[in-house]
């Protein structure tokens, strides 16, 4: 066993079918009386049938939660949860919702409820997105992580396919990069498994049959395990290349992250052998790299950066900027090899295996 450091975070998690009727009692746990929900616009109906169900509970709703956490809706939305008199949040949605649940909380000091319906797992993490003028920055800090966690996997089953497989794709992303972490540790080593394992056999059944409850359920629990990964260790190659993408040319976020996949994870498998040999294990195939491309292609997600709308003028800046800032990541970070990188992904030609040394 090597040496290793673990801290846990604190998190209470409420996982089932028809979860949601636990919902009031969960505010009233919390000491709360007065919960403000927050989601998208396309999740008003969900959110007000919610806000219904808490009755007397709630404060007030707010439907505007936006990708990547713009400051100007979170300031819409805190003079609302203000003149409400808000006692705790209540965050209904994907990655979006959840990220402006966490924005209010770092702000307001309020407790969060989160209930995740999509596979980002932004609610297993002490981390905060926020963009303002264009320019995101990521913040950590334990404000932001939510106090409960509660899913609810019959309000998975009205995700669209193509939004199941990206964004399973990026939970499975999670999970991955902790695998080959410089900080990871056992435990969190054995989630990472649990979670390849799990997306990897839901994610097809979903994407033909997305009301399959059982495989539903699979999914929703891979992505709570790859947002403990998330929230857990450190991330590198993988993620420095989607923030990059998607902050510098505005892709979107899951779609990004099941686009480039299979790429970093051919340019680390030489250096990190033992843990792409467990992802392959995980997902049953002979290479990761290999069997996460022809598992996009199973899943209909998109082919290529290509499709999803980067210019090839801007492939040299791309590299020029992922160069730019060193960070650790197990195989050295080297201009010209992400560029060829970026360069297949761009084209969506299979992954070619990386060259270097062993881990
Ligand atoms: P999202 O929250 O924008 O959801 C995608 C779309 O799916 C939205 O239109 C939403 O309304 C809809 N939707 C969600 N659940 C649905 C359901 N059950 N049925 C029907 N429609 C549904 O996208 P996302 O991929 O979940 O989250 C992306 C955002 O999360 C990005 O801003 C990203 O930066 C952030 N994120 C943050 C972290 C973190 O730890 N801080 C981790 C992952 C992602």
């Amino acid at each position: 066993m090597q040496p290793f450091i673990y801290t846990a975070l604190p998190a209470r998690v409420i996982f089932g079918f028809g979860t949601i009727e636990q919902l009031p009692a969960e505010v009233r746990a919390l000491g709360a009386a007065r919960a403000f929900v927050v989601f998208t616009a396309q999740q008003s109906a969900t959110g007000e049938e919610l806000a219904r169900r808490l009755g007397p509970l709630a404060a007030g709703t707010f439907a505007g939660a936006a990708m990547h956490t713009p400051v100007e809706v979170t300031g819409r939305a805190l003079q609302q949860l203000r003149a409400c008199e808000a006692d705790c949040i209540v965050a209904l949605g994907g990655g979006s919702s959840t990220g402006l649940g966490k924005a209010l909380a770092l702000r307001t000091d309020l407790p969060q409820i989160v209930i995740p319906t999509t596979y980002a797992g932004s609610e297993a993490t002490p981390i905060l997105g926020e963009t303002q003028g264009g320019l995101k920055t990521t913040q950590r800090s334990l404000a932001v992580l939510p106090e409960v966690i509660l899913y609810d996997v019959d309000l998975s089953l009205t995700l669209p396919p193509g939004i199941s497989a990206a964004s399973g794709l990026n939970a499975m992303a999670h999970a991955i990069e902790a695998l080959y972490a410089r900080d990871t540790n056992p435990l969190i080593s054995a989630l990472a498994v649990q979670a390849v394992a799990a997306l990897g056999k839901a994610l097809p059944i979903l994407v033909d049959s997305p009301r399959d409850r059982e495989a539903r359920s699979d999914a929703l629990y891979g992505a709570w395990l790859g947002g403990v990964c998330l929230g857990s260790v450190g991330m590198a190659l993988h993620h420095k290349l989607c923030h990059t993408l998607g902050g510098s040319f505005d892709l979107p976020h899951a779609e990004t992250h099941a686009v480039l996949l299979p790429y970093t994870v051919a340019y680390n498998a030489g250096a990190a052998r033992h843990a792409m040999q467990r992802v392959a294990e995980a997902l049953g195939v002979g290479d990761a790299a290999q069997g996460l491309y022809a598992l996009g292609r199973r899943l209909g997600v998109p082919a290529s950066l290509a499709a999803l709308g980067l210019p090839e003028s801007g492939l040299d800046r791309a590299a020029d900027l992922a160069a730019a800032n060193p960070y650790w990541n197990p195989r050295p970070i080297e201009r010209d090899a992400i560029r060829a990188l970026l360069s297949d992904a761009f084209h969506g030609r299979p992954p070619t295996s990386a060259r270097s040394q062993e881990r």
